[in-house]
């Protein structure tokens, strides 16, 4: 990629079919609030997995975003006519993979968290630095992190390791749409940003360059968070950028609804 040509970031959206059987295994306590209830069951690498509990309040953790803009925007699943979201009730974790990270990159990732806070109302926790590769291969639910989603994972690769991202693009980000422990709601989860080192190096480089790669993060972060792209180029949530660094009206909105799902 060259900057003296267009910067490009895509999508890549990972989805897991679900399958609802019950359970045959024994019953831990959460299970007795939910008797009769089937619990829903996902096959990872050949093996049935029980979708992890959410142990929540029940309450958002950060008040909703009130939409007060309007524009274009799109969500990358959409179940009965309703977007796809994250759970505003529980923080969305996200671990660090730094292996490749050009100088200077990290501040962004942590200020990109920190905006999507702002303008979803989730709430993102930083849980640290891991060394799982940042890849849509990912499993799920993962041993290293314990019997839940695994969180966000963020991190850096190139085009040899990870095609799609070759020519201009400059990262890819998405979530799995998975149903909850019990019933047919739907929730994004296992979130992935890969970003392009390469391309992120060069960025750094050049002549505001900082405030596109934060940019760039951003609107992986927006994808994790189920927002889809956009035909309207003056949306940070088109597929091409060439030079906008802030949400447009349609971005803000799609971040405000992002945000305003309902609680596992
Ligand atoms: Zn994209």
């Amino acid at each position: 990629m060259t900057l003296t040509g267009r910067l490009v970031v895509l999508c890549g959206a990972g989805a897991v079919a679900i399958g609802l059987v019950a359970w045959q295994g024994g019953l831990g306590w959460q299970d007795l609030a939910h008797l009769g209830q089937a619990r829903n069951v996902v096959e990872l690498d050949g093996q049935e997995i029980r979708i992890p509990h959410v142990d929540s309040t029940g309450e958002r953790l950060a008040p909703a975003v009130p939409v007060s803009t309007a524009g274009e925007h799109t969500f990358l699943f959409e179940e009965d006519g309703e977007p796809v979201r994250l759970d505003p009730c529980m923080p969305v974790g996200w671990v660090l993979n730094p292996a490749g990270m050009p100088d200077d990159v990290e501040p962004l990732v942590h200020a990109a968290t920190a905006d999507l806070a702002q303008y979803t109302g989730l709430v993102f926790q930083y849980e640290g630095t891991t060394d799982e590769p940042a890849s849509f291969d990912r499993l799920i639910v993962q041993e290293r992190y314990g019997d839940r989603l695994a969180p966000v994972v963020i991190g850096f690769s190139d085009e040899t390791e990870t095609p799609d991202l070759g020519g201009a693009t400059a990262g890819l980000g998405g979530s799995t749409s998975i149903t909850g422990a019990y019933g047919d709601q739907r929730y994004l989860g296992a979130g992935v940003v890969v970003l392009d080192r390469d391309d992120f190096a060069e960025l750094m480089r050049s002549q505001s360059g900082t405030a596109l790669a934060e940019a760039v993060i951003r609107h992986e972060l927006a994808h994790v968070a189920g927002l889809g792209h956009v035909e309207a180029a003056t949306e940070l949530m088109h597929d091409e950028n060439t030079a906008i660094t802030e949400w447009g009206p349609g971005d803000r909105e799609g971040l405000a609804i992002a945000g305003a799902g309902p609680c596992a």
